[in-house]
């Protein structure tokens, strides 16, 4: 099954993404964790991308796009793939579907999670990152064990005021494609006000999984 997730910064995609694609069995691709990682790295691809994640910037449609085919061209992607934090413009979702008409595999689903901008401020401020683990916590939502509590680190875009550019930036570049994916009949709300276990399950029914 080929499935995007769609939805505001902060809205869930990441949790949800990792849970559907264990169910389905195919890999989660999430763009964010592969730039975060290349900077990290500090990589080439890293070097380039470093100063538009820092200032909450999108990274140029021409190299996302590069980085998303070279990866869903990998084997493990011929039994479908969960995309997360892709595509997040107009151009990025014509190039995907242009990719994926090449190969005879449309898109099953796109899954939005709709969660009001003022409660995203709230969750994103919140959120904090175990780096060994890779596990998100929230300070109010998901508190974190004590055991691990000192080493939690907060993302540098995880501010109010990036969060704020990042949800405008949202609503003007990324929203768009709520219309372009329903019009191709493929949409599929889901509440992503509800907890992390319940979103999981309403996706589950939007996408018939059993
Ligand atoms: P995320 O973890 O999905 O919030 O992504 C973190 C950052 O990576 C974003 O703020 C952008 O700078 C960059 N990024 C991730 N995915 C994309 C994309 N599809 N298009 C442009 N920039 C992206």
């Amino acid at each position: 099954m080929r499935v995007v997730m769609l939805g505001p910064p902060g809205a869930g995609k990441g949790t949800q993404a990792v849970q559907l694609a264990g169910r389905l069995g195919v890999p989660h691709i999430s763009t964010g964790d592969m730039f975060r990682q290349a900077t990290q790295d500090q990589s080439p691809l890293g070097q380039q991308v470093r100063s538009y994640l820092e200032q909450g910037l999108l990274v140029p449609d021409e190299l996302v796009i590069q980085v998303v085919e070279r990866r869903l061209n990998e084997p493990d992607c011929q039994k479908g793939f969960v995309l997360d934090g892709f595509p997040r413009t107009l151009a990025q979702a014509q190039a995907l579907d242009r990719f994926l008409q090449q190969q005879g595999q449309p898109l099953d689903a796109v899954v939005l999670l709709e969660v009001p901008d003022e409660l995203i401020v709230e969750r994103i401020t919140g959120r904090r990152l175990d780096p060994q683990t890779g596990q998100i916590y929230h300070l109010r939502y998901n508190p974190p064990p004590p055991e691990v509590a000192s080493r939690l680190v907060q993302r540098s875009d995880d501010t109010e005021e990036t969060c704020r550019r990042r949800l405008n930036k949202y609503h003007r570049e990324t929203e768009p494609l709520v219309p372009y994916y329903q019009q191709q009949g493929v949409l599929r709300r889901v509440d992503g006000t509800l907890s992390p276990q319940e979103v999981t399950q309403r996706i589950l029914e939007a996408l018939g999984v059993k």
